[in-house]
């Protein structure tokens, strides 16, 4: 990977989106949703351009033209859109919810999924529907085709900046995905699929007339938006489909985690909860973990032993590479058919 290549890419976006912001007064994931959209569309500026000055639309036709683009692999022009992802999280001060996923988190959810799935697939059905910046899925998407599985690939947000720099992450690597801008925690006009990858927004769902339908919702009040998330995603699974959930740590320990545990054990298998390090937390509440259940049906059976693991320090090599074997003895123990 050429990391000269992906530094002069965002370099170059991080120019067009600082001319655009000065030109238009618009925040920086505006500037670069906009940006984004006038590579996507044939490397030009957008025709209703009269709100930009003549030398703006000439500065920026000359920067789009001269993009390396062509010369860069997918993972190469993610990393480059991330870092401009990034710098307009810190400048728009994005709240906590709505952060694209790290990379380094994207890497082990993308690991877990390719130890889980069949070894023989050779064709899946990939969701994520909380996608924000599609950070996270564009990680598990290359990851999985990198072993040569087609990915079939949906997203859905609320937030339609997010959803519209989810759409221009995928373009600008030549990839194609279907992106519903839409409350996920409403009917989905989805055909099932193998896989759901999220990293869920934590917190109450304003909508209690929504939340009513669900097992998880709660009794009184309003009921929690990640719990609702990991029901609904379980429900758009096909049989022995699996759901990889990025969750508070401690997601069972609220009085409210009792139906939660009550609709994974009726629908699903719970077959693993990771912990992640705790260094890349800012404090022990924002600790977060991975919720790994499948759905009933079809070839799924519950694991012997849940796999139960501290993740350790990325850092630490040797600690990791016993990690991973750890994980490796687990599937040929427990979920290899
Ligand atoms: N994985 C994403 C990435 O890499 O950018 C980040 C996901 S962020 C932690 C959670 C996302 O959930 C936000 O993009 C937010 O807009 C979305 N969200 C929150 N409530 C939602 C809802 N009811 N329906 C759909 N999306 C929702």
């Amino acid at each position: 990977m050429s990391q000269k290549e992906i530094e002069r890419l965002f370099s170059e976006l991080d120019t067009s989106v600082q001319l655009l912001q000065k030109e238009l007064g618009v925040s920086y994931l505006e500037g670069l949703s906009e940006t984004g959209e006038n590579i996507v569309d044939g490397r030009k500026v957008a025709q209703d351009s009269d709100r930009l000055s003549d030398q703006a639309v000439k500065v920026l036709t000359s920067l789009y033209q001269k993009l390396p683009l062509n010369k860069m692999d997918s993972e190469e022009i993610r990393k480059s859109f991330q870092l401009a992802l990034l710098k307009g999280a810190k400048s728009d001060q994005v709240q906590a919810n709505h952060q694209m996923t790290p990379d380094a988190i994207g890497f082990i959810l993308a690991y877990l999924i390719e130890k889980v799935i069949d070894a023989d697939i050779k064709k899946i059905r990939l969701l994520d529907p909380a996608i924000g910046t599609g950070n996270l899925l564009s990680t598990v998407y290359n990851s999985l085709t990198l072993k040569k599985i087609e990915v079939e690939v949906e997203g859905i947000d609320n937030d339609d900046l997010l959803l519209s720099l989810a759409l221009i992450n995928f373009e600008l690597q030549g990839q194609k995905l279907k992106l519903t801008h839409q409350d996920a925690l409403t009917d989905l006009l989805l055909d099932p699929v193998d896989v759901v990858v999220s990293d869920l927004p934590v917190g109450f769902y304003p909508i209690d007339e929504n939340a009513k339908r669900f097992k998880t919702s709660s009794n009184e009040g309003h009921s929690y938006a990640h719990h609702l998330f990991i029901e609904q995603s379980i429900y758009y699974l096909k049989d022995s489909g699996y759901g990889v959930f990025l969750v508070p740590t401690q997601l069972f320990e609220s009085k409210e985690s009792a139906a939660l545990t009550k609709m994974i054990q009726s629908e699903a298998f719970l077959q693993g909860m990771l912990h992640l390090p705790k260094e890349l937390f800012k404090s022990e509440q924002s600790r977060k973990s991975i919720l790994l259940v499948q759905k009933k049906g079809g070839k799924a059976k519950q694991a012997k032993q849940v796999l139960l693991a501290q993740i350790p320090d990325f850092k630490n090599q040797t600690s990791m590479q016993h990690f991973m074997q750890e994980v490796e003895n687990w599937k040929q123990e427990n979920i290899k058919i």
